[in-house]
């Protein structure tokens, strides 16, 4: 029986320059003549490089060639490193910084518009010059444009597959190349509108285009390539003795990465989850080592857990003539959330007040609290952070609560959650 397909997706970290190009390449090695569908992120911190040139641009500073130029550099660097001074990777990279010198030619229009023409170009780059790569060692790799088959509507900076579309386009595209014995290679993170203007899913979001080219493909499996060992009891980078958890349930995995565990993208689960396919978190430093498997039937006594969540807020809201806040205030109060586009991480409500923590985003939480505020008393206290704790063992919170100031705790069933900030350090004189 032919084998079946599998999505593997190569995150910034992984593809971060020539020698980790190399190393994805010895990955996929292994996997000559195999059905592979690969997606791949920005290199490195590329993506927060060419926030920094729409910023330059939108501010009209002057400066964002400038800023542009060191990510061409950047990427003739690596590009030099892996084919030397002459190959026609060069030439397909300066059609890409072409596309983007056009968008900085124009007046500045919608900010996040905008954002999109400009920052989807790092996954671009980043595709053309791992295809090149692969090509030039004998593994023999198409590489598509992700705009062309990831349809989406038009909020931009976090815009919503549709999914219809995308199937169709998927089916359409990738199969005949898997036909013909070669690997698919396109970016994650990015897509485009009926009109064909480049949208992005949202910071991180190339796990989530693996999961929807998983869901279009039945894929048999999908591994997303990462710099740890697999999921951790926590972030490896916040905590000391951290442990990997060999097998997790989806509903565990959601819940995790949904407050703050950034080793998956939350939104990547839901797909993966409806059509029942494995999703394995594994290691591209360790490519052997079995890393962490996330299915439906896991029945697992977990350890506790944590996801750390920062840039907080937490509004404090309550009506002016001291009437409840009742039913209607809330139907009103829940339609501006939805509006602002706020997301609301804790809640909690006494007869007047009614408190918040959001994910503090641009200037969302302070839009919304002036369009309320002829009716609500609002106060705003940002710089906060949400620690999550999953089979919660109670010396680890209190652990966690150590020189912490408490603003808003909640236990429910194995989980509790903490709303805190820094106790400010006073020095005595
Ligand atoms: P990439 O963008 O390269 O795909 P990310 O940086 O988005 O990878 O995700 C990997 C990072 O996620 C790790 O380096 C780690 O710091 C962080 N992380 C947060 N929570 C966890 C966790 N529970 N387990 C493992 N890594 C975690
Ligand atoms: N490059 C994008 C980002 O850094 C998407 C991703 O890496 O998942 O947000
Ligand atoms: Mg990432």
């Amino acid at each position: 029986m032919a084998k079946k397909l599998r999505v593997f997706k190569f995150g910034g970290a992984s593809v971060k320059n020539a020698e980790s190009i190399r190393n994805v390449a010895s990955i996929l090695q292994n996997e000559r003549g195999n059905p592979l569908l690969i997606v791949v992120s920005a290199m490195g911190k590329n993506t927060n490089a060419l926030e920094g040139v729409l910023k330059e641009h939108f501010n009209k500073t002057g400066k964002a060639t400038e800023v542009l130029e060191k990510i061409k550099q950047f990427h003739y660097q690596v590009c030099n490193e892996l084919f030397g001074e002459k190959h026609p990777v060069y030439d397909d990279l300066n059609d890409t910084f072409v596309e983007i010198e056009w968008v900085l030619d124009d007046e500045p229009e919608g900010y996040d518009y905008m954002y999109d023409q400009i920052v989807s170009v790092g996954e671009l780059l980043s595709t053309k010059i791992l295809a090149a790569y692969l090509n030039s060692q004998e593994l023999p790799t198409q590489w598509l444009d992700a705009r062309g088959i990831i349809r989406t509507d038009e909020l931009y900076r976090d815009a919503w597959v549709q999914w219809e579309e995308t199937e169709a386009n998927v089916k359409a595209q990738v199969t005949p190349h898997l036909e013909n014995g070669k690997f698919v290679l396109t970016q994650g993170f990015i897509g485009s509108t009926a009109d064909n203007n480049t949208t992005t899913l949202g910071r991180e979001g190339s796990d989530y285009t693996a999961a929807i080219f998983s869901f279009c493909l039945n894929a048999e499996s999908m591994s997303i390539w990462k710099d740890v060992e697999g999921v951790m009891t926590a972030d490896p980078r916040l905590f000391d003795q951290v442990t990997k958890i060999d097998k997790l349930s989806y509903r565990e995995a959601i819940e995790m990465t949904y407050y703050g565990a950034k080793v998956i993208h939350p939104k990547t689960i839901k797909p993966i989850q409806n059509k029942n396919i494995p999703l394995y978190v594994k290691s591209y430093a360790n490519p052997s080592a079995e890393g962490t498997m996330i299915t439906s039937d896991v029945n697992s006594n977990y350890p506790p857990m944590i996801a750390v969540e920062k840039n907080q807020a937490m509004l404090n809201i309550s009506t002016k003539d001291f009437s409840f806040v009742a039913e209607h205030h809330m139907k009103y109060l829940f339609e501006k959330i939805s509006e602002k586009r706020l997301r609301v991480n804790m809640m909690q409500n006494t007869a007047i007040s009614f408190d918040i923590c959001v994910n503090d985003i641009d200037e969302r939480v302070k839009d919304f609290a002036e369009a309320i505020k002829e009716d609500f008393e609002v106060t705003i206290e940002n710089g906060l952070e949400l620690i999550t704790i999953r089979h919660y063992q109670k010396p680890l919170v209190e652990s966690l609560k150590q020189n912490k100031i408490i603003k808003m705790e909640h236990r429910i069933r194995e989980t509790v959650q903490l709303v805190m900030k820094e106790i400010p350090m006073m020095v005595r004189k």
